[in-house]
């Protein structure tokens, strides 16, 4: 395979192939962009991946989505990811796995930092920390951000495209009831008006059923149709696609999905059909922006880090002042100005 061809990739810095036999560890590290004054920023994935082909271009779009994350997020680090080759049900001794992953992690030397992306969670991150002081995510918890994030860049969606920001009787589809699904659903469910949801595991819908009686439920392929003023994607990549663009029926989709578009045709498919998509790694920087802040300070002060992720309003009005005036997707307008800011830093 010749790596350099592929259509992800883009000059990035590093693309790291890593394997252990005995813990069954299997996957590629990739950096985008970064260096030791700005090291490069990105979580780790655990996914049961159809082949290490699929793995290792969604790890190169993933990492180069994060650069775009850090430099709108006011970032200096460059980004990257990981992504572990792994059916999480069949491995039968995590921690050994872990501690393989952060033996690697160690060997970047702290040019990579990373934290729980899909299926990782906070826990194992506080495993792999004993052995690499190279994980973020300890001190602080990312989701927490990453949903506040989230939460109010659909205020700001809410407001440019029915007037008021208010949350109260709007309705919602969310797609994926993990970590970030479920903590968007606890901060909505109090004002929200009608809640649609759907997992493709169920003990996560049936946890969600019994802790918010109100959602209703639906199948994977129904999910992105309800008719519905926001529709949140919180699951995988390419959740938008030439499959589904013509039948999304909500007003705005905002979630916190990475690389949520399965290419631009998608993202301006969506602008011409009148649906306001906001830019992915602009509405879900709160948790790397928690963890950024916690790998500078050496701890975690909820205030400090809030006043950071409300940024996260500002930015993306900026976005939709622009894309209103340019007649441009927000998504273009977002990646150009990402662009200007690390091709020139890092
Ligand atoms: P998670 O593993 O906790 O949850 C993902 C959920 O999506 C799982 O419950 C899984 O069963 C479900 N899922 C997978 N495919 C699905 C499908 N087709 N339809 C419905 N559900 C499906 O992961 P997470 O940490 O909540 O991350 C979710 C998304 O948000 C990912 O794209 C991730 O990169 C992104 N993200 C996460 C954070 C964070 O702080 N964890 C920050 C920024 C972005």
């Amino acid at each position: 395979m010749e790596i350099e061809k592929l259509e992800n990739f883009d000059g990035h810095k590093l693309v790291s192939f890593i394997y252990d036999s005995q813990s069954g560890l299997k996957g590629y590290i990739t950096i985008h962009r970064g260096n030791l004054k700005f090291p490069a920023f990105g979580a780790t994935r655990i996914w049961n991946y159809k082949s290490s082909y699929d793995s290792l271009v969604d790890t190169l779009r993933l990492s180069k989505t994060m650069s775009y994350k850090a430099a709108l997020g006011g970032l200096k680090c460059g980004g990257a990811k990981a992504a572990l080759i792994v059916d999480p049900s069949r491995v039968n001794n995590r921690k050994g796995l872990l501690r393989a992953y952060a033996a690697k992690v160690n060997l970047l030397g702290g040019f990579f930092i990373t934290g729980a992306d899909v299926g990782v969670e906070r826990e194992d991150v506080k495993v792999m920390r004993q052995y690499s002081p190279y994980f973020v995510g300890v001190d602080t918890d990312p989701v927490k951000f990453t949903g506040l994030g989230l939460y109010f860049s659909i205020m700001t969606c809410l407001k440019e495209v029915y007037g008021r920001e208010d949350i109260g009787q709007r309705s919602f589809a969310i797609q994926g009831l993990g970590k970030v699904g479920q903590e968007l659903l606890k901060l909505i469910y109090p004002t929200a008006g009608r809640i649609t949801v759907c997992d493709i595991d169920g003990n996560k819908v049936r946890e969600v059923k019994k802790k918010y009686p109100k959602v209703r439920v639906v199948g994977k392929e129904e999910i992105y149709q309800e008719k519905v003023d926001v529709y949140s994607p919180n699951a995988l990549s390419n959740c938008l696609n030439r499959k589904n663009v013509n039948k999304i029926a909500a007003g705005i989709v905002v979630g916190g999905a990475n690389c949520q578009l399965e290419n631009n045709t998608i993202g301006e498919k969506l602008h011409s059909r009148g649906i306001l998509y906001a830019p992915d790694y602009v509405v879900n920087a709160g948790g790397l922006i928690s963890v950024f802040d916690e790998y500078q300070n050496g701890n975690h002060k909820t205030q400090r880090v809030i006043k950071k992720v409300i940024k996260i309003k500002d930015t993306l009005a900026l976005i939709l002042a622009n894309s209103k005036k340019d007649k441009k997707p927000p998504f273009l307008i977002a990646n150009k100005m990402a662009e200007k800011m690390f091709n020139h830093i890092l």
